[in-house]
């Protein structure tokens, strides 16, 4: 209590003092910090350029930082109060190490010594893959590389993937099969040069908000977005395609059946640059506009429409993100989307991009420079040259490197469940929210013998269950590089000095591979992430994703730059990938693929006749450990809601703000406010995902992607009850 307050001496002055902020004129005292540290926001993928306020060691203020070339001045609600996630309560600051069931502080030798000893142990008794790794698309793109080298060549297992899995696994699956290589082709940019922008399942005015001033400073495109939903985003439309849900990909086979049957596609494209077309032309013979109309629900003369848009304009931009991903049909909805730009070669044009807009601030750092989906430098696992150029420059015997990817995340989970995964190291991600149908991954995460968590923050779900915390430091307090969506490379610097005894993730690494006595081998001389940079360079010259050309100086000075960046080359320029029509497939040819359309797995009935939708809202950040540390972002979204149409909320007999229970053949979501909303069609409902308190995916349903292994978040079927009725 201020008993000065109380008995009237305290005016609380000090609280409310200003002063002169030299660029903010009059601003809060408390808020006009001693310096600003450049840097890069650690949420999303759009990669904005930010300032971190501090004073007096603390981080006090959050400003976008003015000449980055991402986003041109301006932030969002959470990259303007992202100070907060630094000092926030629920920050992990000591290893903790369970001990007669309960987790207790010990040291970092304690807990190094242990984790190292538990592994090694687990490995010698059930063989090297029973030891699993699942990682974030959050740490810099140095710590990525740092920790593929650790977990395949110094423990040995190949049983390694990230939670990117769970966001954009289809975009890098569908990348590949489609031009021979991970990596988005175009640049943020090109939505201000396409005069046509198709956005599916993309609502970036809520998940990333900073891309709509491009899209705002075209003033002559046509904005055409299918969303089953009429988000943020579809309300900046011209067009609305509100099509019925998981029926994208037969939408995308109607247009490219138009297109080839009007002969809007570029014939001399075709020929020179692309391979299957003859067998696709049979194929889609299958997706005229009448079945394509029934399937989707969007009239046959609107699917007209918007092919002829496609097909006729000159630069034309499809930009995707987890409405496309999410699903079981991802990979071949996103070989559907680059099946359109090969047809018409809009593709490696200014405004002409299949362009997949990914989640995490460094999800592309982990799929260039880790060893999840592909080797470093997106070399292939099944590829012997690509394997002997790897060990080559490692000096390491080819031998060590794996010649098939590992499990992928579900299934290290389900390895779990099977016991074959035995002791299991997540680090910065927090499964215990974010997976899909909670029960079997509790299940799987039950059976381990030993489990290592290691975040920036304690208690989560996930490190409450963990057998040894170790905590890391976080986005503020650690140096390195993220990679945006459009392959930008942007400084990650220290502000502030890591809370208690947080240890970059770095540090971590390297002390774990010290205590393995791989240091010296894998990692020469190295003391800094500016030395692991320095290799990544090497290591990645001459590829796609090439870095040779990018240093800690050039970003400095430029602010962030786009790879490939060979040496010598021109930063200034904006890259665009397959610009010469050369893909990265054995021929060099983009690949046509027939992606046939199916209904989602699991169709609504009459014991659960809704279609249940998932995404995030603008306040939030995934499974919100760090944004309900946020004051302002937690008080203007406390709480999940689930929206539903008011005609099925009349049939039901509930009314907006009734608390209900989502139910579905796998679990329940109790006492949700229900928000009665025609943004949301008749027959389906929508939930955000952020909240742990009321976990969506206690209901979703855990199928997959069968070739990306991303789960099919968006669409599965549940009824609404209103709470109490049945527990
Ligand atoms: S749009 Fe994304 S990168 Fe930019 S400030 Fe917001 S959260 Fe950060």
């Amino acid at each position: 209590m201020n008993w000065k307050r109380t008995i009237g001496l305290d005016n609380l002055s000090e609280e409310y003092a200003f002063a002169r902020d030299e660029s903010t004129g009059y601003t809060s005292a408390k808020k006009i910090p001693d310096h600003w540290v450049p840097t890069t926001c650690g949420y999303c993928s759009v990669g904005c350029g930010i300032e971190i306020g501090v004073k007096d060691g603390r981080a006090i203020a959050s400003r976008p930082f003015e000449s980055h070339p991402v986003n041109r001045g301006k932030l969002c609600p959470k990259g303007l109060s992202e100070h907060y996630t630094i000092h926030a309560d629920n920050r992990a600051k000591y290893p903790m190490l369970r001990k007669s069931g309960k987790l207790v502080r010990v040291g970092w030798d304690e807990a190094l010594d242990v984790m190292v000893e538990r592994f090694r142990a687990t490995q010698a008794k059930y063989g090297a893959e029973s030891l699993g790794v699942l990682s974030t698309g959050q740490l810099v793109t140095e710590e990525f590389y740092t920790l593929g080298k650790l977990v395949q060549l110094g423990f040995g297992t190949n049983n390694y993937d990230g939670n990117t899995t769970l966001c954009m696994a289809s975009a890098v699956s569908g990348y590949k099969i489609s031009f021979g290589s991970d990596g988005p082709p175009g640049a943020y940019e090109d939505m201000q040069h396409a005069d046509v922008v198709l956005l599916i399942g993309a609502n970036l005015a809520d998940n990333h908000p900073i891309l709509c001033q491009y899209l705002e400073a075209n003033r002559n495109k046509t904005l055409i977005v299918a969303d089953p939903r009429v988000s943020k985003t579809a309300m900046m439309a011209d067009i609305h395609l509100p099509l019925n849900p998981r029926s994208d990909l037969a939408l995308l086979n109607g247009i490219a059946h138009i297109l080839i049957r009007y002969n809007l596609v570029d014939r001399e494209y075709i020929d020179k640059h692309t391979a299957g077309f003859a067998e696709l032309e049979r194929f889609l013979d299958a997706y005229p506009p009448e079945r394509v109309a029934e399937i989707t629900g969007i009239s046959e003369e609107t699917i007209f429409k918007t092919a002829l848009l496609y097909g006729r304009a000159k630069a034309g931009f499809i930009g995707w993100t987890m409405g496309v991903n999410h699903s079981t049909l991802g990979t071949a909805t996103v070989n559907a989307i680059c099946n359109l730009a090969l047809l018409t070669g809009h593709i490696g044009r200014a405004g002409a991009s299949p362009f997949s807009i990914t989640g995490q601030c460094n999800a592309m750092g982990t799929r260039e420079a880790g060893f999840a989906s592909s080797l470093p430098g997106y070399r292939k696992f099944d590829n012997a040259e690509d394997r002997a150029g790897l060990a080559a420059i490692w000096k390491v015997d080819e031998s060590r490197l794996p010649s098939k990817r590992g499990l992928a995340y579900p299934d290290i989970v389900e390895a779990a469940v099977a016991k074959k995964i035995r002791a299991l190291w997540i680090i910065a991600t927090n499964p215990l929210v974010s997976y899909p149908n909670q029960d079997v991954l509790g299940h799987g995460l039950s059976n381990l013998d030993f489990l290592v968590v290691q975040d920036g923050y304690h208690p989560t779900p996930t490190t409450e269950l963990a057998d040894l915390v170790l905590p890391a430091a976080i986005w503020g307090e650690k140096e390195g590089t993220y990679t945006n969506s459009e392959r930008r490379v942007s400084k990650v610097n220290q502000a502030v000095l890591p809370q208690g005894e947080a240890r970059s993730d770095f540090d971590i690494f390297l002390s774990v591979a010290e205590r393995l006595g791989c240091r010296d081998e894998l990692y020469p001389g190295w003391t800094t992430v500016e030395d692991a940079f320095n290799e990544w360079r090497r290591v990645s010259k001459g590829r796609l994703c090439d870095y040779s050309g990018i240093s800690y100086e050039l970003l400095a000075e430029h602010g962030a730059v786009q790879w490939p960046l060979a040496e010598g080359a021109d930063p200034n320029v904006t890259s665009r990938l397959y610009s010469d029509g050369q893909f990265q497939t054995s021929d060099g040819r983009g690949k046509l693929v027939c992606t046939d359309w199916a209904p989602f797995p699991e169709q609504p009935n009459r014991s659960y006749p809704f279609v249940l939708n998932t995404g995030r809202t603008v306040e939030h950040w995934h499974t919100r450990t760090k944004t309900r540390e946020v004051p302002i972002l937690e008080r203007l979204s406390p709480r999940a809601w689930l929206e539903m149409n008011p005609r099925d909320a009349k049939g039901l007999g509930l009314r907006s703000h009734d608390s209900v229970d989502v139910v579905s053949r796998r679990g329940r979501v109790r006492a949700v406010e229900l928000r009665l909303t025609e943004i949301t069609a008749p027959g389906q409902v929508f939930m955000p995902f952020h909240f742990a308190e009321t976990n969506v995916n206690e209901v979703t349903q855990d199928a997959f992607d069968p070739i990306s292994r991303e789960p099919n978040y968006k669409q599965c079927a549940v009824r609404v009850e209103r709470s109490g009725v049945n527990t």
